[in-house]
């Protein structure tokens, strides 16, 4: 069976997947594309050489990215999803009956494309009508609005290098900051505690300059080099570790148990932003 390398950045380790198939292989304006079907896994979505989805386990990255702010805010309207071309996180949050609008900003419409193709279970959201595509950098998106109404900004981007680097910055977050509403949170992947620990420490540290309340919780994702991935939140002041949205949704992994436990324990958390935790 032919074999598939993936080094992702920044990982000490590098993953061999068995390819079953092929399915697809392409190059858009921004990135390699690619498609594999592996025993375990089933179909897999490929960036520049970089596993970003798997049909097995794309549930559990995008169910505890989406749903631990979309219950911290008492009654989420209008979200921003930048990245994500998948269409897995604008699922989740159509999940939520309150949602009048959600941007959906991928810069790269070929991932959307190919995503409808051959994942049609993770984008089947993206034509809902209360979801509007916009084709740009997420940054420049949010750069540009104007009013404070948005109730969650979700960023489900590819790691931090190259052209996602725009959604790390200073001053993206303080635009972020200036288009949400009061209660409003913003959410980052902010990649993992065991390979990454200080990248997780920067990016906290970044938007404790922009918001007055920022946390961090975890979840364990197979796919995703270093496994225990870290997911940075910030907000106006509400405790993103309460539950206010008591709406129901149908879930396979997150609840309102796994919200309150995947938070990092406040005395692991200072010793984590001290530089104290040694590993
Ligand atoms: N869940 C995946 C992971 O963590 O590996 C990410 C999946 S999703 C396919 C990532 C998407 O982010 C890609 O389609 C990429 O084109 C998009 N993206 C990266 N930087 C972006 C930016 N600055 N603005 C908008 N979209 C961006």
């Amino acid at each position: 069976m032919i074999k598939f390398t993936e080094r992702a950045p920044y990982a000490p380790v590098e993953y061999l997947y068995d390819v079953e198939e092929i399915l697809y292989k392409g190059k858009s304006a921004f990135q390699d594309i690619m498609v594999i079907r592996n025993p375990y896994y089933g179909k897999m979505l490929i960036l520049d050489d970089v596993v970003q989805i798997t049909e097995r386990d794309e549930f559990f990255y995008h169910e505890m990215l989406t749903h631990v702010v979309m219950h911290a805010h008492p009654n989420p309207k209008k979200v921003i999803v930048i990245g994500g071309g998948d269409g897995g996180v604008v699922r989740e949050v159509l999940k939520h009956k309150t949602i009048e609008k959600v941007y959906f900003v991928e810069i790269d419409e070929e991932v959307i494309n190919i995503s409808k193709r051959f994942f049609p279970s993770v984008s089947s959201g993206v034509d809902d009508p209360r979801v509007e595509i916009k084709i740009m950098d997420g940054a420049d998106f949010v750069a540009k609005r104007k009013a404070a109404d948005i109730d969650a900004v979700i960023i489900d981007s590819t790691d931090i290098i190259g052209f996602a680097r725009s959604l790390f910055t200073p001053e993206f977050f303080t635009s972020v900051k200036n288009c949400l509403t009061d209660p409003g949170l913003f959410v980052t992947h902010t990649e993992s505690l065991h390979f990454h620990k200080d990248m997780v420490i920067e990016i906290q540290e970044a938007l404790k300059n922009v918001f007055p309340l920022v946390d961090l919780y975890t979840a364990a994702i197979a796919t995703y080099p270093g496994n225990w991935w870290a997911f940075a939140v910030a907000s106006k002041g509400e405790s993103p570790r309460e539950i206010r949205n008591k709406g129901k949704i149908k879930a396979k992994y997150y609840s309102h148990e796994v919200h309150q436990q995947s938070f990092i324990p406040r005395g692991m958390y200072e010793r984590l932003m001290k530089r104290e935790l040694e590993w």
